[in-house]
């Protein structure tokens, strides 16, 4: 396979254009989906999910079909769509104030069940509330885990259902793709999530429309530590500690073994840099 290439934002994000979570991921294990979560997606829409799948791979399959200037021009688009959504007003949560040293963190991917409870015990320990971005078929599969998360404290977003990039899907289907992971969430926790994060950090100005008719506020980041790049674990940490700074809103991947190992150690030396952890609805407010 190809390496990742990426977007470099004046957000300080970095996209990933061809890298993880451009792939849909196959299914995650074969545990069962439970029986009253069977009904909660009707057969129509499951086949609409179906297509959808079908649209990201086919995508893809164009993508990486493009010769190098293909890629670059796709690239420069997606740039100046961001630098067009940066100067509209929308709702948004990307960050923190400036002038506390607070830090939100959130967990995209999951619910993973090798390295989600690990993640959980972490953050109980030391007493850190967080947000998961679930992978609406993951959570189906997991809804204990969905459970265990919002016992915990912690908040949800949704992360689509199939954890496909949307801007690459016809808008039907993106809203297919957000709507389900809702529906699931809901049917699980009793609650619609408020945030969602759309796969990749990839939006567009009709992906932020369709987020707001289904009364969700975007999410995105200000620091990215790489995690789902699998890099050893000491520079994991280093380079992690690189995006602290006031109002830092980082994503990490709860289906990463390493991100598991080392969020003690990153929640350990942040809060003697005089860091508070907070949750994203301290960031709403301010
Ligand atoms: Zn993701």
């Amino acid at each position: 396979m190809a390496p990742p290439q990426y977007v470099c934002l004046s957000l300080g994000v970095m996209l990933s254009i061809t890298g993880r979570a451009a792939v849909p991921e196959p299914g995650p294990s074969p545990a069962p989906v439970s029986d009253p979560l069977r009904s909660v997606i009707s057969s129509t829409e499951r086949a609409a999910l179906a297509r959808a799948v079908e649209q990201a791979m086919e995508f893809r399959d164009s993508y990486d079909r493009l010769p190098h200037h293909g890629h670059e021009w796709a690239e420069m688009l997606a740039q100046e769509e961001w630098g067009t959504l940066r100067h509209r007003i929308y709702p948004h949560i990307g960050h923190g104030p400036a002038n506390r040293r607070w830090v939100s963190l959130t967990f995209d991917d999951g619910p993973d069940p090798a390295v989600t409870p690990k993640v959980l015990d972490a953050l109980r320990a030391a007493g850190v509330k967080a947000t998961f971005f679930l992978v609406g078929r993951k959570a189906e599969r997991y809804p204990d885990l969905v459970r265990r998360i919002v016992a915990e404290g912690h908040a949800l977003g949704n992360h689509s259902y199939d954890h496909l990039y949307l801007t690459r899907i016809p808008p039907e289907s993106a809203r297919v793709e957000l709507d389900a992971c809702s529906k699931i969430i809901q049917a699980i926790t009793g609650h619609p999530p408020r945030y969602y994060r759309p796969p990749g950090g990839h939006f567009d100005r009709i992906l932020v429309g369709i987020g707001q008719q289904l009364h969700m506020l975007l999410v995105t980041w200000t620091f990215s530590p790489g995690d789902y790049a699998d890099p050893p674990p000491i520079s994991l940490l280093e380079h992690a500690l690189r995006g602290l700074r006031p109002g830092a809103l980082l994503i990490w991947h709860d289906d990463v073994p390493e991100t598991a190992q080392i969020v003690p150690e990153f929640i350990r030396e942040a809060k003697a840099r005089g860091y508070r952890f907070v949750p994203l609805s301290e960031y709403e407010k301010s």
